[in-house]
C-alpha cells in the first residue's frame, strides 16, 4: 500500500545517504581534477539532511518524500548540482501521487530527466550526469514498455546503461557546467555528476531488490 512504498521510499532515500557518504572522498576526487572538489561535500551533506527530513515525515507516500527530498537538496547541496538534482526531484515526485507503479516509475523518470535538461541546458554529450541519466531513463522506459519486463529487471538494465554513460563522460569534452571552462582539458576525466547518479540508481535498485 501506500504506506509501505512511502517506506520503502524513505529507505532508499537513506541508502543513497549512507551511499554518498561512503564515497565523498571519490566524489571530491573526481570534482578536484575538473571542477572546484566539492561535489563530495555537497552531496554528502544534502542527502545526510535529506534522510533526516524523510524520516521526520509523519506521512511517508512516495510523492511527499520525493518533494521533501527535493526540497532539502535544493537549499543544501548548493552549486549548480543543488537545484539539478533537488528541483527536478520536487517537480518528478508529484507523477508519484498514485503511488509507486512500473507505469508511475517511468512518468517519474522521464519526468526528472526533462527537468534537468530544461535547468541545466545539457543533452547528451555534453560531459554532464545527463550522460548517465539519459541512457537510464531511456533504457528504463524501454524496459518496461517494449521489452515489458518488470520494473526491478528493468531497473537493473537502466543501472548498466547509467555505468556506460558514466564511462562514456571519461573520453569527452565537457561543454556545461564548471568543467567546461577547462576545454580539451576536461577529456579523460570522469564526470562527478554523472558518477554520483550512479550511485544514487545502484542504491535505489539494492532497495528495490531486497524487497
Ligand atoms: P559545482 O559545479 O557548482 O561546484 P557540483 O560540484 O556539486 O557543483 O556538481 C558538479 C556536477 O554538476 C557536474 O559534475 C555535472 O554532472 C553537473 N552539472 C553542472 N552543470 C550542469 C548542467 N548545466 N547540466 C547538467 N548537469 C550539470
Ligand atoms: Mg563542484
Ligand atoms: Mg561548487
Amino acid at each position: 500500500d501506500e504506506r509501505e512504498d512511502g517506506e520503502a521510499v524513505v529507505a532508499a532515500v537513506e541508502a543513497v545517504a549512507e551511499r554518498i557518504e561512503a564515497e565523498r572522498d571519490h566524489l571530491t576526487d573526481l570534482d578536484s581534477a575538473i571542477g572546484d572538489a566539492d561535489h563530495g561535500g555537497n552531496m554528502a551533506r544534502g542527502w545526510a539532511k535529506a534522510a533526516d527530513a524523510a524520516r521526520d515525515l509523519e506521512d511517508p507516500n512516495p510523492e511527499t518524500v520525493a518533494k521533501t527530498v527535493g526540497k532539502t537538496l535544493m537549499s543544501e547541496v548548493g552549486g549548480a548540482s543543488g537545484p539539478l538534482f533537488g528541483g527536478s526531484l520536487v517537480f518528478a515526485g508529484a507523477e508519484l501521487a498514485d503511488g509507486v507503479t512500473a507505469e508511475t516509475a517511468v512518468a517519474f523518470a522521464e519526468t526528472y530527466l526533462e527537468k534537468v535538461e530544461d535547468r541545466g541546458d545539457a543533452r547528451i554529450g555534453d560531459g554532464t550526469m545527463v550522460d548517465a541519466l539519459t541512457p537510464a531513463v531511456h533504457t528504463f522506459k524501454k524496459s518496461v514498455e517494449v521489452d515489458d519486463l518488470d520494473p526491478l529487471e528493468a531497473l537493473a538494465k537502466a543501472v548498466d546503461a547509467a555505468e556506460r554513460g558514466v564511462a562514456f563522460t571519461v573520453p569527452i569534452r565537457a561543454r556545461k557546467g564548471r568543467a567546461s571552462y577547462l576545454g580539451w582539458r576536461s577529456v579523460g576525466h570522469q564526470d562527478p555528476g554523472a558518477t554520483s547518479t550512479l550511485f544514487l540508481l545502484e542504491e535505489v535498485l539494492e532497495v528495490a531488490a531486497d524487497r
